[in-house]
């Protein structure tokens, strides 16, 4: 079985290499999933017929490093407009904007779908300004008017939508007119991230869901073959970040360190905060925490090592502090158990995500050394064929996987 859907899936991409179709040379296509939370190396530790044939027929990266936080709103944000999230704003999954006067939350719809907390273009919007058609299902950033435009098709935040019926809507969208055909499509599953959380990265309900998300992809495919352009689609399967196994052995208690008396307020949650000090209590709140604790982190605005490409955006408020991979800080009354987590340093390896891509812009059988996720960006407007405007991503750490 795992041999035929490679044959199948081997054969096609192959014969669409020399395409000899009477077909009109039309603009390309680009379809990018994102999987919640697939850690780079999930693959290994599950039977992935899909994903390993994917790898043959197409690129498979070494990983993709998220940007930090490692978080899902803030990284999907970044794959979408080529920006750290320092520089498009979503800075945490919920957060304080002092420059807007307002709270975002990803629990919040009416947060969700106000287009004043984005920054920089997300790539549908490029799209459509260039006079290509997108669809989105249920991206981070794309249910909001990002400067008054979004996509041609989209949907508001659905999780209970079947992953058939998620098939189905490309399917549809792909058998438009060409007039209202997208070209690029971005799409979403919360999984395999929440039976991360849940059970922790090594557990086999992971396993389990990576094979069931294998063989959803392989419907998808199966899908995809039927339609006449298949042979011009280009495909990307990706993902937002890892996830890191959590210990109960490993808790930093955050009110050992600091008088939340002193503080304004704080957003975030393990391993990520952002503290705003009361006036003259900076000094103070940082001392208590900083070099207090071997593995928990601190630094003042503008003050984030530059590697990490954060602290700066006034969202970020007076300090940062994070833990070690596998560290959780927790107030001790808000104690939340869970056995796994990411959020983490983007330097450690368990942050790091999927990236598979396949289709005729794609080298075949490539293994793409570990690239950061804002390099989607330009990687994306190369293989579409449109201008892209400044991003913190370079097409130069990605065009290896090109043809
Ligand atoms: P987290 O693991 O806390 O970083 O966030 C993951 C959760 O974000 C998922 O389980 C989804 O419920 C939620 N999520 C992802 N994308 C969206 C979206 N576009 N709109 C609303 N919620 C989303
Ligand atoms: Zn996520
Ligand atoms: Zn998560």
């Amino acid at each position: 079985m795992k041999q035929i859907a490679y044959l199948l899936l081997f054969t096609i991409f192959l014969s669409s290499c020399g395409s000899n179709n009477n077909e009109q040379p039309t603009k390309p296509y680009l379809i990018i999933l994102s999987l919640d939370g697939f850690r780079w190396d999930y693959p290994e530790k599950a039977n992935t017929p899909t994903f390993d044939s994917l790898a043959r027929v197409g690129v498979r990266a070494e990983s993709l490093k998220p940007s930090f936080p490692t978080k899902t709103f803030p990284n999907h944000y970044t794959i979408a407009t080529g920006l750290y999230p320092d520089n498009h704003g979503i800075v945490l999954n919920r957060f304080h904007a002092p420059d807007l006067g307002k709270n975002y939350s990803i629990s919040k719809r009416e947060t969700i779908i106000d287009g004043d907390f984005y920054g920089g273009t997300p790539m549908w919007n490029v799209a459509e300004m260039q006079g290509m058609k997108s669809a989105t299902l249920f991206w981070v950033g794309a249910s909001a008017d990002v400067n008054g435009r979004h996509a041609s098709h989209w949907s508001l935040y659905n999780e209970e939508l079947p992953m058939d019926s998620r098939i189905d809507s490309l399917v549809n969208w792909l058998s438009l007119p060409e007039k209202e055909k997208p070209h690029l499509i971005m799409w979403y599953y919360h999984e395999p991230d929440a039976v991360g959380h849940h059970y922790g990265p090594n557990s086999p309900e992971v396993v389990a869901e990576v094979e069931k998300l294998d063989a959803f992809v392989g419907d998808f495919f199966t899908e995809m073959r039927k339609l006449p352009i298949f042979n011009q689609l280009n495909f990307i399967i990706t993902s937002d970040h890892g996830m890191a196994e959590l210990s109960p052995e490993k808790v930093i208690f955050l009110d050992e360190f600091i008088d939340t008396n002193k503080l304004e307020f704080w957003d975030g949650s393990s391993p990520v905060l952002n503290l705003k000090t009361k006036p003259g209590e900076l000094e103070e709140v940082y001392n208590n925490i900083n070099a207090k604790h071997d593995h928990l982190l601190v630094w003042k605005h503008g003050e984030v090592p530059e590697e990490l490409n954060y602290g700066n955006n006034i969202r970020t408020h007076d300090l940062t502090i994070t833990s070690d991979s596998g560290w959780s800080i927790y107030w001790s009354w808000k104690q939340r158990k869970s056995l796994g987590t990411h959020g983490f340093l983007n330097s450690c390896k368990d942050m790091h995500a999927i990236f598979y891509a396949a289709g005729p812009a794609f080298k075949q059988e490539h293994i793409q050394p570990t690239f950061n996720n804002v390099d989607i960006y330009p990687l994306a407007g190369k293989i579409l064929d449109l201008e892209m405007p400044d991003s913190d991503g370079e097409i130069k750490n990605v065009k290896g996987m090109l043809r």
